[in-house]
């Protein structure tokens, strides 16, 4: 007998992974370096304790939306939270994606953008970037009046250049585009602004963010946009019922009271960027301008599948994106902690001067 198969859209499309290798390095998937501060621990666990856990969770999560919509000065009703902002991204290409929609992209960017479109039978009109991974604006209007995609895309900063988009360019998308523009800022507080600033009811518009990353809180899984009220109304119809859980609604509110640790971390994590690309640099490696907490690089020697098998020999582990469009010989880095920085660099002396 022989297993049905599954829906075209999915075709022989792979799932996304970044490579999970034992090492004692970890510095391929861009989470923080550091665990959450210790207060947020103990205060989760005491709002642990006063869940009743028979019961469904709110279901339209209004404390936690309340305390995003304080934190960014806007109000509850245009925050949409998710597992993820992945998820968010999901519900974004359910609502306004599907058969006979497109969504368009500018790559080399977030690949799970186009992916999740395909997996939602969405088509994908596809732009690229410069060479300085920068944004032709002229090609930009051309791909969105040839394709008109119902959600145009834009990573600020790029996953995975690291570099931001600016202010004009954002407005530019704005205006040509035909759809909703979504400026994915996962990354967002490692850049020096946000499209948030331009968050308005009645502009095509939404922001997305995450807990993954600055928020140490990958393990909870937690994203959030904002956006007009209305797109939000409209995310609401398409998200399962009850889809946060309890423990997840209270995790992400108590967080919001750390902002001034997360603050510091970011301080933390940016003076050890400056580091490592200055050591880079001093390698004879080039490197892009990163708003991020990653770095991608090239190596004067060797290609990139070389470069990181010799990394990973030194139980070191970047991402190897060296196969993607656009970004032959490249890898990226996540900025670990100064010891974990170290431990790269030294690797990547090492595997360079044996070449
Ligand atoms: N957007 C971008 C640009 C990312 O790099 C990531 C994480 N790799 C995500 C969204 C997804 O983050 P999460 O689902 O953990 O919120």
């Amino acid at each position: 007998m022989t297993l049905p198969q599954p829906r075209e859209a999915l075709g022989l499309r792979e799932g996304y992974h970044s490579a999970q290798v034992d090492v004692s390095v970890r510095l391929n998937t861009n989470e923080s370096p550091l665990p959450p501060p210790p207060g947020w621990l103990e205060a989760v666990s005491e709002e642990l304790r006063e869940i009743p856990f028979n019961r469904y969770p709110d279901r339209s999560a209004t404390a936690l939306r309340e305390a995003i919509a304080r934190f960014h000065g806007v109000r509850a009703s245009q925050v949409f939270c998710a597992n993820g902002s992945n998820e968010v991204i999901q519900s974004l290409c359910l609502a306004y994606g599907g058969v006979g929609r497109s969504v368009g992209v500018f790559e080399p960017t977030y690949a799970l953008h186009s992916h999740i479109a395909h997996l939602t039978g969405t088509a994908v009109a596809e732009g690229q970037r410069l060479d300085d991974f920068s944004l032709d604006l002229d090609q930009v209007r051309d791909l969105l009046q040839a394709a008109s995609p119902a959600l145009t895309f834009l990573c600020s900063p790029n996953n995975p250049t690291g570099m931001a988009e600016n202010l004009s360019t954002v407005e530019a998308v704005i205006e040509a585009a035909p759809g909703l523009v979504i400026v994915d800022e996962a990354y967002g507080q490692f850049a020096d602004w946000s499209a948030l600033t331009l968050v308005d009811d009645s502009r095509p518009l939404v922001v997305i963010r995450t807990f993954s990353k600055t928020w140490s809180m990958a393990a909870a899984r937690l994203g959030y946009l904002v956006g007009p009220e209305e797109v939000v109304q409209v995310l609401e119809r398409v998200a399962l019922p009850y889809h946060l859980d309890a423990f997840k609604q209270a995790a992400g509110r108590v967080a919001l009271r750390f902002a001034s640790e997360m603050e510091e971390r970011v301080g933390l994590i940016v003076r050890e960027r400056r580091r490592v690309v200055a050591a880079l640099e001093g390698l004879g490696v080039t490197t892009w301008p990163s708003q991020s907490n990653f770095v991608l690089f090239r190596t004067p020697r060797g290609d990139g599948a070389e470069i990181w098998k010799g990394l990973v020999d030194r139980s070191v582990l970047v991402r190897d994106t060296s196969s993607w469009r656009g970004l032959a010989g490249c890898l990226r880095v996540t900025i670990g902690t100064p010891a974990e920085n170290d431990a790269f660099l030294n690797a990547l002396k090492e595997t360079l001067d044996e070449r």
